[in-house]
């Protein structure tokens, strides 16, 4: 099975991705973990993309859509693959399907989580780190899961939150290259979508309410996978 998984930073993007991950027992590639493990190693590829990250701009088509192809020649890709956060342009979307046809393989599913701009900021704003485990989830703009007070709603701990969760700027930045329909990711998502309208419903078109909280979601969309 080969999936597609967009949505916007603040839409639980991640966590949808694990459970996906695990239905189909094939390899999550998150552009966003390749090149901080490359960084991270010091790698020549690390070294490139590390100005382009820290700007919080692209890394450029001519590093970013080479590296993904080669990925996808994995072994563990025999059986399919999940990729998070690529293509992220109109150019990475039809330069992955030019690649895709050129190998014989097809697109079986793109994943949409639908969550508006503004949601998606908030979400991110309001996300507070329990001091004693982070996995506890407590955000201040998500009523399941609203802390107790000024105090972790799982365990009392206290809280903080994440620097680069309260950069307005950042967030901005990379919300603009999202929601945008001319080249950015909304026109890599509607270039699929035209693809499917072609295609016969080929790629399958899984959009999904962003808005609820992140287990109703994930039941809403094990739901639509099937
Ligand atoms: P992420 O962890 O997905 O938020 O990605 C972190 C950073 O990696 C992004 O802000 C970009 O600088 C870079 N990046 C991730 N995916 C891509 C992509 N498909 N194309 C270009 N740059 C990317």
């Amino acid at each position: 099975m080969n999936i597609l998984l967009f949505g916007p930073n603040g839409s639980g993007k991640g966590t949808q991705g694990a459970i996906v991950k695990e239905k189909y027992q094939i390899p999550h590639i998150e552009t966003g973990v390749i090149f901080r493990d490359n960084i991270s190693k010091g790698t020549d590829l690390g070294k490139k993309a590390k100005e382009y990250i820290d700007r919080g701009e692209l890394v450029p088509d001519t590093i970013t859509i080479p590296m993904i192809l080669e990925r996808l020649k994995g072994d563990d890709c025999r059986n399919g693959w999940l990729l998070d956060g690529f293509p992220r342009n109109l150019t990475q979307a039809r330069e992955l399907d030019n690649a895709l046809k050129a190998e014989g393989i097809d697109l079986d599913i793109v994943i949409e989580i639908i969550l508006d701009r503004e949601i998606a900021k908030k979400r991110i704003m309001g996300r507070r780190l329990c001091v004693n485990d982070n996995n506890h989830p407590n955000n201040v703009y998500i009523d399941a899961i609203r802390p107790n007070g000024d105090k972790c709603r799982i365990c009392g701990g206290d809280l903080k939150t994440r620097s680069d969760d309260q950069d307005e700027d950042a967030i901005d930045k990379r919300h603009n290259i999202y929601y945008d329909t001319e080249n950015g990711t909304m026109a890599a998502i509607n270039h699929f979508k035209a693809l499917s309208r072609q295609n016969n419903g080929s790629p399958r078109i899984v959009e999904i309410d962003g808005r609820p909280g992140v287990k109703e979601v994930s039941r809403e969309l094990l739901q639509e996978l099937g």
